[in-house]
């Protein structure tokens, strides 16, 4: 059954204090009480409409929670401040000391940093395995794996997960699947598939206008608010509350995401068809040179095409780093990390945000020197964001080694 998170998210009508179209920002830590004995209560459990203390729930962070909700069709939602706290804080919920996860070696750097090097220190310890080989999935679930943990649109080769049948691998074995989807909000919708937990980095597609910082996730009511129990919550305890005018922010911005993601894919599929045909090794899920291109026309919810991330091959960093510097002085955009921007940006994910994944890894994993990802923006003429990056290619001499 298709499912259009645009439309459940358009449905989501919540009025601010004085009937206003957009909800009232909160702009307070605290909150009052007529009565001691409510206050008492409202600690032990939530009262409709009440609230305590902002890092417990405020009211902007809930109307947010609860669109983010009903984009992943969960039965609840959390905001955090940022995406890594996301990750952690759901993570450390439900993993303790002997626990193993069970992770896609293809993940964003900063995830595998916490992995590989902090998690360790609190006997967490996790198994890398290509996400695409299900046999290694199924051979790697020992008697401590606890959780299995992937991106749905992977970080930065821009593989798709298969959730349905990993899914399934993780519920016969009484496990959890935590999937990231920060790349392809709207586009996948994880929990529909069979996964327990979705986490997204706000900070891209979500917000899209670059300007903060943010993260949720999106599970069942219990574990939501297991998040946020007094006495035991990751959310609640380590503290990443996001700030109430960027939750107000988000929320607006959240109502225009089916659009920008439409958009950033038309113009992503037009240049990924583009520079292949140049002859360039090009990573995107639209094409169907794509390995998991079928897997994603399956899976896919109709409407918001391929995503708008993607990435060429250059080969080695000396390459590529000319390319960046002159594309950007070319106004194709800027030479910078992150993604999901309405301005296109360009970084080499083995030199920045892929740099915690050792080098070994990251040829084990097919991610080169060379590698550009590439977050197309919502360019009004692409063809001419095309022309700019064939110039640039031109200048450091590309072109002329290529068959066109
Ligand atoms: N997940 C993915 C796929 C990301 O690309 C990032 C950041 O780039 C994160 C999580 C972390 O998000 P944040 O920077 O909002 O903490």
């Amino acid at each position: 059954m298709s499912f259009d998170p645009g439309s459940s998210v358009q449905d989501y009508l919540v009025f601010g204090e004085f009937g206003d179209v957009n909800p009232s920002i909160t702009d307070s830590s605290t909150y009052t009480f007529l009565s001691p004995d409510t206050m008492e209560e409202l600690f032990d459990h939530e009262i409709e409409g009440c609230f305590l203390y902002s890092r417990h729930w405020n009211p902007i962070n809930k109307y947010l929670s609860q669109a983010l909700a009903r984009m992943e069709d969960s039965e609840a939602a959390q905001v955090t401040a940022s995406g890594m706290s996301a990750i952690t804080c759901a993570i450390l919920q439900l993993c303790s000391t002997g626990d193993e996860i069970i992770s896609s070696r293809t993940i964003y750097g900063g995830t595998y940093a916490f992995f590989k090097n902090f998690l360790p220190r609190f006997g967490i310890s996790v198994k890398f395995v290509n996400m695409m080989d299900l046999d290694a999935i199924q051979e790697a679930i020992g008697d401590k794996t606890r959780l299995i943990y992937c991106e749905t649109m992977s970080n930065p080769l821009l593989e798709i997960a298969d959730i349905p049948r990993i899914s399934k691998i993780a519920h016969a074995h009484n496990l959890q699947l935590m999937v990231d989807n920060t790349f392809s909000p709207m586009l996948f919708s994880p929990l529909r598939m069979g996964a327990d937990i979705v986490v997204h980095s706000m900070t891209k597609f979500i917000n899209g206008t670059s300007d903060c910082v943010a993260g949720c996730i999106c599970a069942s009511d219990a574990f939501i608010h297991q998040l946020i129990d007094v006495n035991s919550g990751a959310n609640m305890l380590l503290g990443p509350v996001l700030d109430s005018y960027r939750a107000a922010s988000i929320l607006k911005n959240l109502h225009s995401l089916h659009l920008r993601m439409r958009k950033h894919s038309e113009n992503a599929q037009y240049l990924a068809e583009r520079l292949e045909e140049l002859g360039l090794r090009t990573f995107y899920p639209g094409l169907a040179s794509h390995p998991q291109h079928e897997l994603m026309k399956k899976l896919m919810n109709p409407g918001f095409g391929y995503g708008g991330m993607l990435a060429i091959d250059l080969e080695d960093l000396k390459t590529a780093n000319r390319l960046m510097v002159k594309m950007q002085e070319e106004k194709v955009g800027y030479l910078a990390v992150s993604l999901g921007y309405f301005k296109t940006l360009f970084s080499s994910p083995g030199h920045s945000t892929s740099s915690e994944i050792p080098e070994e890894d990251r040829v084990a994993m097919g991610l080169s020197d060379g590698l550009v990802r590439i977050s197309i923006g919502l360019d009004n003429d692409i063809e001419r964001t095309y022309q700019r990056i064939l110039t640039s290619l031109r200048v450091i001499g590309r072109l002329d080694m290529m068959p066109v």
